[in-house]
Order: structure tokens, then C-alpha cells, then sequence
């Protein structure tokens, strides 16, 4: 899983203060460098970790004293609040359009989980909203793509439009979308082409589905275990679509993590949810304020 290292050095220095009945400015900047180390050990993007102690300093040593908590205690509810705040604040929900069906687009590079996702991203909204999801084979490229997410419709009993690999990507989403009126589908989830890197060619028929479906969400899979890599993707992909929301897939994985988390603080897009396994069900919305107090312990 995910950030057990991140967990485990700040913890580790948590404890050092958490006991502590007097804290001075001495004590919180030594606290704040150990922070410092273990979140940029996490890989956690080096702007976003700067701003983090900067502002979780200010607050520690500005704050009122409360008498229900000793003064370690106080600066751990800073590093925590300021953690959850980092991770997007409030869980950002998954959208519900006025006049169905919703349009959600998945895009990423190959490889993300994109087709894993759109159909966790379906059997989620199934099971836990009671929504009548239609998933779209729209990726024409990745050979396999189509078979796969017709597959995994068919494992989970989910209706796959496809209109197999020669015809265009926003032709499919368009037919799609007149299909899921039609017969009273309240969502549509666009399983979009992915490349290795980022293209334009990629980017310009993403532009083309996105103005023929304006779809209520652009949702970005990206690869928690890409490290740096994933904020530089989520940036690109953002400046180019404007997203509304992330999937971080893979954080069921051996991987540090604080990548993944530096996307929300990068591009101001927040983290919806969670891939945290290949089965369909691993699916998680994205708690910031759970995953903060998971990691502080
Ligand atoms: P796409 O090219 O973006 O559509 O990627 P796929 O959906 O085909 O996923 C690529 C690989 O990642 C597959 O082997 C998936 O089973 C695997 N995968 C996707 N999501 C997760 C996840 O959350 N955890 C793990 N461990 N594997 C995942």
C-alpha cells in the first residue's frame, strides 16, 4: 500500500512532540525539517513540500492555545489539517448532471488503468449510486482496448457501446451519448485513447470528443507509480483539457506515493478517487481528510 513509508517517518517524528507540555519555535523547526525530509523522500513534488512547511509553521506558531489539547498535540491537529488540505480538503463527488446522461471522459496514457477504471467507475455508480451506466469503447487504437473493456462489461453484466476500431473516436462518443438518451442511460463513460507520452495529435481528437459531448467531467487516470512523472502528465493533460477530477490508480502498489498526492496541489485538480487493485470492486472514492489521518496514524 501506498504511503507506509510516509506514514511510518511521520509518525515516528510526530511522537516526538505529540507528549510535549511546552513546544518552542526551536522545537517546531526541527519538527518541520524532518517533515520536510519525509515528504520529499515520499517524492512528494518539491513546490508542493515548500509550501507545505511554510504554511504549517505559520499556523503552528500562530495558533491559539486550546486548553483540550497539550501544545504537541496542537501542532499534529496543524500538520494534519494542512495535510488534508493538501489532499483537496473536502471529497470532491462525482457528478450528477441536470438533464442525464452524464458525460464523463477518462482519458491518460496507456498503460494508467483508464479501461480498468471506466468499468470500476461503472460498477461503483451501479452499486452504490443505483445508476444505469453505459460504458464506451472509444480507445481505437490500443489493440485490445475494445476486447478489454467489452470483457469487463460483460463480466459485471454492463452494457459496452462499440463500434469497433474503424470508426472515429468522437463519432463513437457522439452515437454513444444519442444512445444512452435514447434508452435512458443516466450516465456515459468514454473509455478514450491513451498513447505512451502525450501527443498532440492525442490531445487535439481528446479536444474534438470533449466539444461534441461536453461532457460534465474530464477525468484523468494517471499511475501512482510513475512518481514525478504523473504530475507532469496531469499538468499537461490539464493545460490542454481543463480537467475536473483524477482517478490515482495502482496505490494498492508498491509505490511512495507523494506523486500522486502532489497532483491535486499542482493542478488544483482534485482526486476523486482511489484504484487500489486489478479487481473490479477496488475502487475508492478519495477521502483527503481519512487518508491524512491514515498516514499520521
Ligand atoms: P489503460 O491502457 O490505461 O486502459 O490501462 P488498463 O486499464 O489496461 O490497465 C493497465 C494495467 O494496470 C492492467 O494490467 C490493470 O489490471 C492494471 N491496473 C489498473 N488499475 C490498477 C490498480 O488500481 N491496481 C493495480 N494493482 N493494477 C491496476
Amino acid at each position: 500500500m501506498a504511503f507506509e513509508g510516509l506514514a511510518e517517518r511521520l509518525q515516528g517524528t510526530l511522537t516526538k512532540i505529540r507528549g510535549k507540555g511546552k513546544v518552542s519555535e526551536q522545537d517546531i523547526k526541527e519538527m518541520m525539517r524532518e517533515v520536510r525530509l519525509a515528504l520529499l523522500e515520499a517524492d512528494v513534488n518539491f513546490k508542493v513540500v515548500k509550501q507545505f512547511i511554510a504554511d504549517v509553521k505559520e499556523k503552528a506558531l500562530g495558533q491559539e492555545v486550546m486548553k483540550s489539547l497539550t501544545p504537541g498535540q496542537q501542532v499534529i491537529k496543524v500538520v494534519n489539517e494542512e495535510l488534508t488540505a493538501l489532499m483537496g480538503g473536502e471529497q470532491s463527488k462525482i457528478a450528477v448532471s441536470q438533464k442525464p446522461p452524464t458525460v464523463i471522459m477518462m482519458v491518460g496514457l496507456q498503460g494508467a488503468g483508464k479501461t480498468t477504471a471506466s468499468a470500476k467507475l461503472a460498477n461503483h455508480l451501479r452499486k452504490k449510486h443505483n445508476r444505469t451506466p453505459l460504458l464506451v469503447a472509444a480507445d481505437i487504437y490500443r489493440p485490445a482496448a475494445i476486447k478489454q473493456l467489452e470483457t469487463l462489461g460483460k463480466q459485471i453484466d454492463m452494457p459496452v457501446f462499440s463500434l469497433g476500431d474503424q470508426v472515429s473516436p468522437v463519432d463513437i462518443a457522439k452515437q454513444a451519448v444519442e444512445k444512452a438518451k435514447a434508452e435512458h442511460h443516466d450516465y456515459v463513460l468514454i473509455d478514450t485513447a491513451g498513447r505512451l507520452h502525450v501527443d498532440q495529435e492525442l490531445m487535439e481528437e481528446l479536444s474534438q470528443i470533449k466539444e461534441t459531448v461536453q461532457p460534465d467531467e474530464i477525468l484523468l487516470v494517471v499511475d501512482a507509480m510513475t512518481g514525478q512523472d504523473a504530475v507532469n502528465v496531469a499538468e499537461t493533460f490539464n493545460d490542454q483539457l481543463g480537467l475536473t477530477g483524477a482517478i490515482l490508480s495502482k496505490l494498492d502498489g508498491d509505490t511512495r506515493g507523494g506523486a500522486a498526492i502532489s497532483v491535486k496541489a499542482v493542478t488544483n485538480t482534485p482526486i476523486k478517487f482511489a484504484g487500489m487493485g486489478e479487481k473490479i470492486d477496488q475502487l475508492e472514492p478519495f477521502h483527503p481528510e481519512r487518508m491524512a489521518s491514515r498516514i499520521l496514524g
